[in-house]
């Protein structure tokens, strides 16, 4: 048995797998492959407006937020919301609690006035930030993948809300009414890269500037499109991605989700925390659920500790290059058994 802990792409179901391996060569008998059918078939658009439908049921999404499935990664998002929504006259405002912000905040320091208004693991564990009067939005990154800090305390304000929740969407419900925009790569909870989700609620997408943009990168082409699809999206993506909604539905939803999703981080920290030989020093408040980095005190042990967790069975548990260690991703389709097999892996390494 192999248990992946890659940060992402990530581990995907293996029904779901099993699945999409018979839709490679023949789609539910439409006697094509799920690659090699039109976006405009009938078919695929009922399969389309069923994801959104489903996704919309599993986050709770109310009506007055139109659900995009675009192109490019959240790192295109980056990009595309400053470019939308700061108006003449405005500044962006960025809160910093790591890697993945810090991307987001140098892209809108390329197009337009940046302020970093709060950073560190300080602005994760008091979420009153203190916000520029003409600020266009508030971005923020409710779970660092790299730095393994997470924070669902959102602020109480009237700047709009805009959360970068690629490592976290669907791993435990929230109320997104509080939040303007919620955007996510695919590639961790959800299915293949390439595909992007950015849920926009109806009045913060009219603020969109009509400056001229290219017209890929203004939300309005895509609202705007014939089914929603402004070009030619990655079909197998939204595939895999439907197929990953109708699991999560089938095995109790976000709420069943965050239950595991807690069980399994909290296993997985009360081993570090109950050794001497493995740390991880984010404030307890802040631990992320879905990524854990950890280190070795004894560093020079790492690559022997990687290498003996590969022939275990346990992969991709090296830390990003940026910050060096261990990170364990252990997003809703990892099993509490793989868990359970890198806890009892963790005990046999130290003694
Ligand atoms: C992975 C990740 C990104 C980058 O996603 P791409 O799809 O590669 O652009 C951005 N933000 C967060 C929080 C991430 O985890």
């Amino acid at each position: 048995m192999i248990y992946n802990f890659s940060a992402g792409p990530a581990v995907l179901p293996m029904s779901v797998l099993n699945k999409a391996q018979q839709a490679v060569v023949d789609w539910e008998g439409t006697g094509t492959s799920i690659m090699s059918i039109s976006h405009r078939s009938p078919e695929f658009i009922t399969m389309a407006e069923q994801m959104k439908a489903n996704l919309r049921d599993l986050m709770a999404i109310p009506d007055d937020y139109e659900i995009f499935f675009l192109h490019g990664g959240a790192s295109w998002q980056s990009a595309m919301i400053p470019a939308n929504f700061v108006g003449e006259g405005q500044v962006a405002n960025y809160v910093q609690t790591g890697y993945w912000s810090q991307k987001s905040i140098k892209e809108s320091e390329l197009l337009y006035p940046t302020h970093v208004i709060a950073s560190g693991v300080e602005a994760a564990l008091n979420t009153n930030w203190p916000m520029d009067d003409n600020a266009a939005y508030c971005h923020f990154t409710p779970n660092e993948t790299i730095d393994g800090v997470e924070f669902y305390d959102f602020p109480k304000t009237d700047v709009p809300l805009i959360a970068d929740m690629s490592s976290t969407i669907l791993s435990r419900p929230f109320d997104i009414s509080q939040l303007d925009m919620v955007y996510a790569g695919a590639q961790k909870n959800i299915g293949p890269s390439g595909m992007t989700i950015a849920i926009v609620k109806h009045a913060f997408l009219e603020k969109s500037s009509h400056r001229d943009l290219p017209s890929m990168m203004h939300y309005h082409t895509h609202r705007d499109a014939k089914d929603a699809m402004a070009n030619t999206p990655p079909t197998f993506a939204w595939y895999v991605a439907s197929e990953v909604f109708k699991w999560l539905k089938a095995e109790g939803g976000v709420r069943e989700m965050a239950k595991r999703n807690q069980a399994k981080s909290q296993m997985l920290y009360d081993a570090i925390d109950g050794s001497d030989f493995y740390a991880n020093t984010i404030p307890e408040q802040c631990r992320s659920w879905m990524n854990v980095p950890f280190q070795l005190a004894d560093p020079s042990q790492d690559e022997r500790f990687i290498a003996e967790a590969k022939a275990a069975g346990l992969i991709n548990i090296k830390g990003h290059r940026s910050v060096g260690g261990m990170r364990v991703s252990l997003y809703n389709a990892m099993p509490i058994e793989g868990v359970e097999a890198l806890v009892g892996f963790m005990s046999d390494f130290e003694f």
